[in-house]
């Protein structure tokens, strides 16, 4: 009978201790594991048959307790609460058992079958950390598994417990909070048993203890209940008492009942063996979080990985071009109707291509960044920039979110869901547009090679840097006018230092590169054809005759050319006469005099409107504005050369571009996401206020950059 049924198994555990490694392990699935707090910030979910049952697993946000306070808190909280998974599995960091355990307490009190997975069993024996897990088993009465996750090590055993502990009905024994506390605790169980239907839904004891912790979504919960006024009276004798006896407030007097509870558990099973010397971790902390070492450190780091990727990606991008290029010459000379070929040439391979020809730069620098990650030091970065961030008014836990904003910000905005301040979590979702994501790079890469070709790499940098800058000033600024509030207090997380797997860099590499490269297959795609057909038609009236006085003026004008440097330049002429006429040649007109003071043209007008879907269609949408001469010569880096030549583009400008583009308002999907996060509200403000920022902005590098004597 039990056959046909699903058994649902909820995942739990603090940040880091390997829960999502777990899941994989037990599903085959493979989502983001990461070695650092808060990368799981929403549940995911997977089924799989074992022993001819059904089984589906939630993988839970990791969380260090279970108060309403934290939305990743509430999130796993809500589950357990409101969805009654059959069992638990809590994963533990078998290096870190006592911090680990109060969450196993919490769970344990929710009432329901608990099991537990003492991962990271390999590095506790490597620290000489012997766990007695029968015997801590026995005293927590919850079966306990040890594992190794990320090599799936133990994970069938964990699941045949798990199964063999739910039909055995097995409960955990639940924690003593002392004889007098244990009292208080006993009359308000009997007060919310009176209510059936409530008691059925909550375990009455969990309730009660929620209640003396002062927990605001429990005391919500009993709001509707008859004898609710009954209830906060025992409640608030049992306040009374608390901080008659102890001193102190009952909350804190509850976790540290638990963690005296937990401290006798440990020191029965748990035992050191005296390691000679110190951990590797520690040793290379003391280099890395030296305080005069680490911080040069941490920017020498960043400053490498840049170099890095432009050292090594100039290969496959130049041979990338030149593929393009080839297939350009390919479609010329085929038989194709001359409009199809113009399609194919100017709306899909300059367009497409151009974004394309970026990977290489994506997949090196997302190497970097995800072993990084992997290893553990990303966390220590946090850590280094907590105090710096404290000063702007956020802390080390906006780090992360921050960090993956030079990813994508879709991601980061919604990894700001593990702050626990409201005003910080909105400071930092709108500081993240200005951190510049992957989608920003081909553009500072074009601009920035063309304009700059000796100091490629140092323009781009400097932008990147001029982001980080900007979101500091700007998160300075809100936090001190329209998001003022006091900080939150909070302890960080340092994982110990791991060697990343291949697999695991690789896999988040593939992951990053995969979603750019579905974006050039779909949308850019699809807005390359857009923006062709819009610079293409309405065709311009009397083009022949255009053609031919062009011809004759440039020949006048340059007698000793070449017939192909004749036709070139004519090329050049037409396609610009065609342009203006054209649909976006007219919407560019209309916005030009807002533009105009920056210095920017119609034409840069019309490249920065695709923008707003996806940062890598201005590359795209230059590609098809100046595109390659059609002469039938494909060498060369044709876009570059043809921006070099152009009347309206100058180092100045490419500049003041860069940094519009890098200010402006995120893609649509980010905007979507700032919304879902955080409201209409600050959707609209971040659009306001960035348009604004940027126009102010590259106004001011245009005019300063005139000053110094730019051209
Ligand atoms: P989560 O935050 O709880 O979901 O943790 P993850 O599954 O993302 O794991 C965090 C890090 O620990 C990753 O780098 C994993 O590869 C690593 N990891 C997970 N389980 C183990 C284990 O049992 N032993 C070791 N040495 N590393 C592990
Ligand atoms: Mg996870």
């Amino acid at each position: 009978m039990q056959d046909t049924k699903v058994l649902t198994i909820a995942l739990a555990g603090n940040p880091n201790a390997g829960k999502t490694s777990i899941f994989n392990a037990l599903t085959g699935a493979h989502h983001k594991v990461g070695n650092y707090p808060g990368v799981t910030v929403e549940k995911r979910e997977g089924s799989i048959e074992f022993q001819g049952r059904n089984i589906h697993i939630v993988d839970l946000p990791g969380t260090y307790s279970l108060t309403a306070y934290a939305l990743d808190e509430v999130v796993a909280r809500d589950f357990v609460l409101n969805e009654k998974p059959d069992i638990i599995v809590d994963v533990l960091d078998s290096t870190n058992l006592e911090r680990n355990l109060y969450l196993l307490l919490q769970l344990i009190e929710l009432g329901l079958p608990v099991v537990a997975a003492l991962n990271m069993a390999d590095e506790a024996a490597e620290k000489g950390i012997i766990i007695n897990h029968t015997l801590l088993s026995k005293t927590l009465g919850v079966p306990m598994v040890p594992t190794v996750g990320s090599r799936g090590e133990g994970v069938r055993e964990l699941l045949e417990t798990t199964i063999a502990t739910f039909d055995g009905h097995t409960l955990p024994r639940m924690p003593n909070y002392g004889a007098d506390i244990e009292a208080h605790i006993k009359t308000l169980e009997d007060l919310l048993k009176e209510d059936q239907a409530f008691a059925t839904a909550y375990s009455p004891r969990w309730m009660a203890i929620k209640l003396i912790e002062k927990d605001p979504d429990a005391h919500r919960r009993i709001e509707g209940l008859g004898n609710a006024a009954d209830i906060q009276t025992a409640t608030e004798a049992a306040w009374h008492w608390i901080t008659l006896h102890y001193g102190k407030d009952p909350e804190i007097i509850m976790s540290e009942q638990r963690y005296g509870y937990i401290h006798g558990a440990v020191s029965e099973a748990i035992h050191r063996k005296r390691l000679r010397g110190i951990s590797l971790t520690e040793r290379i902390d003391r280099f890395v979080m030296h305080p005069f070492v680490g911080t040069p450190l941490f920017f020498f780091i960043i400053w490498a990985i840049f170099k890095l990727t432009f050292a090594l990606g100039e290969y496959p991008v130049a041979w990338l071009e030149q593929r393009f290029g080839n297939l350009e010459a390919v479609v010329q000379r085929s038989t194709l109707p001359a409009v199809i070929q113009d399609l194919l040439i100017n709306g899909i391979i300059h367009g497409v291509g151009g974004v394309l020809s970026f990977v290489p730069l994506i997949v090196i620098l997302f190497f970097c960044i995800s072993f990084l990650e992997d290893t553990g030091y990303i966390a220590r970065a946090a850590f280094l920039t907590d105090r710096f961030l404290h000063a702007i008014g956020l802390h080390g836990q906006s780090f992360m979110p921050l960090m993956l904003g030079f990813g994508c910000s879709v991601p980061a905005i919604m990894a700001t869901r593990t702050l626990k301040s409201p005003k910080e979590r909105i400071a930092t979702i709108l500081a993240i547009p200005f951190i510049s994501c992957g989608g920003k790079l081909p553009i500072y890469v074009l601009l920035a090679g063309t304009f700059f070709p000796s100091n490629a790499s140092t323009v781009v940098m400097l932008m990147y840097a001029s982001g980080l800058v900007l979101s500091v000033l700007s998160t300075f600024f809100l936090r001190r006018t329209v998001l003022k509030g006091a900080s939150m207090p909070f302890v960080m997380e340092l994982p110990p230092y791991r060697m990343p797997t291949l697999k695991g860099v690789l896999w988040h590499v593939w992951e990053k590169t995969w979603s750019y490269m579905r974006k050039a297959g779909t949308i850019i795609l699809a807005v390359s054809v857009l923006m062709w057909l819009i610079t293409s038609y309405p065709k311009a009236a009397g083009i022949d005759a255009f053609t031919a006085s062009a011809r004759s003026s440039v020949t006048a004008a340059q007698p000793g050319l070449s017939d192909a440097a004749v036709s070139a330049k004519v090329e050049g002429l037409v396609r610009q006469y065609q342009l203006e006429q054209s649909i976006a040649g007219r919407i560019g007109k209309i916005i030009e005099p807002v533009l105009a003071p920056i210095g920017f043209t119609w034409k840069i007008g019309v490249a920065l409107l695709p923008g707003l879907t996806a940062k890598e269609l201005v590359v795209s949408t230059l590609g098809v504005l100046y595109g390659a001469p059609l002469d039938g010569d494909s060498e060369g880096p044709s876009l570059r050369q043809s921006l070099r030549e152009a009347p309206d583009w100058s180092p100045r400008i490419a500049l003041a571009l860069m940094v519009f583009i890098l200010v402006m308002p995120p893609c649509f999907a980010s905007l979507a996401t700032i919304r879902a996060e955080a409201g209409d509200k600050w959707l609209a403000f971040q659009v306001a206020y960035s348009l604004a920022l940027a126009w102010v902005l590259s106004f001011l590098v245009s005019v300063l950059g005139g000053a110094l004597g730019m051209v």
